[in-house]
């Protein structure tokens, strides 16, 4: 079995994003970018599945400017086959993203597409939702658990209720939740040895696809600035505050 696995190259969860002064977005001049967290345990998960004898291959298959090879390189560190780069120069939109890696799947025929389960530079939450659907391939989303018997695959979700179990045939779309598992570090080694790993490269256009916006952004603003907390010095005083300041009881 082929898995592929999606990995956004997005700014570092531990930057503090700015927004910048012109409105038409936030800052990335300078700013570390990292992989997208939870694609970080769609790897993972693809690894142990390969490792565990169920899977023969881990294709990594990123979307974006020259730079998410790197990200891509991280993936292949941590321990994946090979990588797909299809190549675009500005921002592109969750649907164009579904287009092309339909083209991908074409040409790859994996039975299980593994993602993270949003990007948190966009929170759409929609890419695997929509690829599964333009597929017409069973989705598990939100997946913390996902265990392979024969073409059968079992999805655990955390829902509102709880935990949902499902099950589907393969092929399958799953995204992946950060509680799936613990993403490993890729050892000095396996660094070494990504960089010898293939990574094929396409444009959109050589794919034929069309990936002009639907959607237009208005403007990106910082949000409200949080008012300066006040201490209080036992319970009687924070009641008196609620009730004649802040109005709440
Ligand atoms: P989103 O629907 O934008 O929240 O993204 C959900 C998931 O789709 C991400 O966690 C990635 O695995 C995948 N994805 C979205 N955009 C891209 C991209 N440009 N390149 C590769 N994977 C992507």
């Amino acid at each position: 079995m082929k898995i592929l696995v999606t990995v956004k190259r997005v700014i570092d969860y531990n930057v503090q994003v700015r927004v910048k002064g012109d409105e038409t977005g936030v800052e990335t001049d300078n700013v570390k970018m990292s992989m997208n967290p939870p694609d970080e345990n769609a790897v993972e998960e693809a690894l142990r599945i390969k490792e565990s004898g169920k899977a023969n291959e881990v294709v990594i298959v990123s979307i974006g400017e020259e730079k998410a090879q790197e990200t891509i390189r991280t993936a292949l560190a941590m321990g994946a086959d090979r990588g797909i780069h299809v190549k675009v120069s500005n921002e592109i939109e969750p649907l164009a993203v579904v287009k092309i890696l339909e083209k991908i799947v074409e040409k790859e025929n994996p039975e299980l597409i593994l993602m993270g389960k949003q990007a948190i530079d966009d929170d759409s939450n929609q890419t695997g939702q929509m690829l599964s659907a333009k597929l017409n391939w069973p989705q598990g989303t939100f997946a913390s658990k996902i265990e392979i018997e024969s073409n059968i695959v079992t999805i655990t979700r955390e829902i509102d209720e709880g935990l949902e179990t499902i099950k589907m045939p393969l092929p399958v779309v799953a995204t992946c939740d950060l509680r799936l598992n613990e993403p490993r570090y890729a050892s000095l080694p396996n660094i070494m040895k990504a960089k010898k790993k293939k990574i094929d490269i396409f444009s959109s256009d050589e794919l034929g696809i069309d990936i002009e916006p639907r959607l237009k952004q208005i403007k990106v603003i910082e949000p409200p600035k949080r008012s300066k907390g006040v201490m209080v010095s036992d319970v009687a005083e924070l009641v008196q505050k609620l009730k004649n300041e802040a109005k709440v009881i």
